[in-house]
């Protein structure tokens, strides 16, 4: 091979060969003149083994095919396409392999030998890396796009950023119509305050919330949702808000319906149960009537006696007027639990609410040879609830208590009993000394369908329990020391 006149001989060698990036001299043909160390390392050539050859060997087809072409330009043209500039290029190894590298030219005279000097880096690493990056951005696009929750990025002042594919589906729009809107003009007029507010506060304070809100759909429905945001923060400082929309539209009518369902089963229960007790209240009220009549009889035989003055009639007339209230009370506790669906809450006493309620059952205990006997406390704070409801508690305790003692005819009263409980409870208390209930059905006395009578519907205890949960309050169930079962109803104290 002819020998080149090198500029790469010392004392120029030692600085070549220092340096870090490789370096490649080519001449004005193209051929080389100059290959250091980090050359070597890079290309797997040695020096010797490049030197004189056209520098098209050290890139891959088809930039190899069209280098002369590219120095031809450059010598006739002066146009400068790479020299000065720098570019990214791709390079090829002795055994074949190429990799991408960063390429700055130079131009270089000297001692009569013009020619370029390229200084290289290997750049594999930063593109893997950049590849990776675009990788993972490209993973987290797809991610958020078909994600199936919606959700959406905004900016500090609420402007929409990107919105997914579930969201705009869930807003009944497209994608687009969302982008760049404000979040606050999709919810409904009125939430629209409170929605500033909380998006106020994440821009001032970072952090999250979770709020519900009205989103008015195009084809006029309205959409129930619980948006979750939080403020993405760097250096502490809030740079977006990502939130997620939960439609809870589908929940809260299915709750809606089995609040609906729950309405219907307790009214059917209380229909029921006063079915069977209709014997024993119809002798409730026949009881005053009869006495009504007597009463009546007697105050005319007095006034057709002659002798009888009127202080005489006061007595029986007031007994009259006894009577009569007591059937009012019967037929009122009565015309009440008949009633259909829920009663609006009001303020209670609960004392009030026994007495009215215990006529009702009193027949059917006396048939049974029990005694009701109640212990109510004074002063006791009101409650806020469902007079009708809780009658149907009370009663259905009773009953229970009264259905449990008869046949076993170990003690003839069942106490009925008000309280205050700490810390905020006023309790109603049945206390029956009945068989009790066996330990292992104390676990399923709350079930639905649950009984052990041969007439029974099982609903009783559920319903009585579900009705004192909706109210804020609990039924419990205990052991009592001596013999039966007792049911404390719990109501949160109104004071
Ligand atoms: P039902 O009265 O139709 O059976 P309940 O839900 O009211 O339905 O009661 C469920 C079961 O709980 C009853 O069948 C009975 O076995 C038991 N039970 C309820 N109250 C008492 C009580 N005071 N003493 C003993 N057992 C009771």
């Amino acid at each position: 091979m002819a020998s080149y006149p090198s500029i790469a001989d010392d004392p120029l060698r030692a600085l070549l060969d220092a340096a870090v990036d490789a370096i490649v001299l080519i001449d004005a043909q193209g051929l080389v003149v100059g290959f250091n160390r980090s050359a070597e390392q890079l290309f797997g050539y040695r020096a010797a083994e490049v030197h004189g050859c056209n520098v098209s060997m050290l890139m891959p087809q088809p930039y190899r095919g069209e280098h002369d072409a590219y120095i031809d330009r450059y010598a006739h043209t002066g146009e400068r396409r790479i020299i000065g500039i720098g570019r990214e290029v791709v390079a090829q190894r002795k055994d074949g392999s190429t990799f991408p590298i960063d390429l700055s030219v130079g131009e270089f005279s000297n001692a009569g030998v013009r020619g370029y000097v390229g200084i290289l880096r290997d750049i594999s690493e930063r593109k893997r890396h950049e590849a990776m990056l675009r990788q993972n951005g490209e993973e987290l696009r797809r991610i958020f796009e078909y994600a199936p929750t919606a959700m959406t990025t905004t900016d500090l002042e609420g402007h929409i950023l990107r919105a997914n594919r579930a969201c705009a589906e869930l807003l009944g729009c497209r994608i687009e119509e969302l982008v760049g809107k404000r979040h606050s003009d999709l919810v409904h007029a009125e939430d629209r305050p409170r929605l500033l507010a909380a998006y106020a506060q994440l821009r001032e304070e970072g952090g999250e919330f979770r709020q519900e809100f009205r989103y008015p759909r195009r084809d006029g429905t309205e959409m129930q949702a619980l948006l979750y945001s939080a403020a993405v923060a760097d250096d502490g400082r809030q740079q977006m808000i990502i939130s997620e929309l939960v439609d809870r539209s589908a929940l809260l009518a299915a709750n809606r319906e089995a609040e609906a369902l729950r309405g219907r089963l307790t009214h059917a229960a209380r229909v029921g149960q006063l079915g069977e007790m209709v014997s024993g209240i119809a002798h409730e009220v026949n009881q005053p009537l009869t006495a009504i009549a007597n009463y009546a009889h007697a105050c005319r035989r007095l006034l057709q006696s002659g002798d009888a003055t009127p202080a005489d009639l006061i007595a029986p007339l007031e007994k009259i007027a006894t009577q009569a209230e007591r059937a009012g009370q019967v037929i009122r506790g009565l015309r009440t639990l008949a009633r259909r669906g829920e009663t609006p809450r009001q303020t209670l006493q609960v004392n009030q609410l026994v007495r009215e309620v215990l006529p009702l059952i009193e027949f059917d205990a006396r048939q049974a040879g029990i005694r009701l006997r109640m212990q109510l406390a004074t002063g006791l704070p009101p409650v806020h609830c469902d007079e009708v409801q809780i009658q149907q508690v009370v009663l259905n305790l009773v009953r229970n208590a009264v259905e449990a003692m008869n046949g076993a005819r170990s003690s003839d009263v069942i106490d009925i009993v008000t309280s205050t409980q700490e810390p905020r409870f006023v309790e109603i208390v049945v206390m029956d000394s009945g068989p009790g209930i066996a330990p292992e059905a104390a676990d399923r006395l709350f079930e639905p369908f649950y009984t052990t009578k041969p007439q029974g519907m099982g609903l009783g205890l559920s319903i009585c329990q579900s009705i004192a949960i909706a109210h804020g309050g609990e039924l419990s169930y205990y052991v009592n020391e001596r013999a039966g079962a007792t049911f404390a109803l719990r109501l949160p104290r109104l004071d």
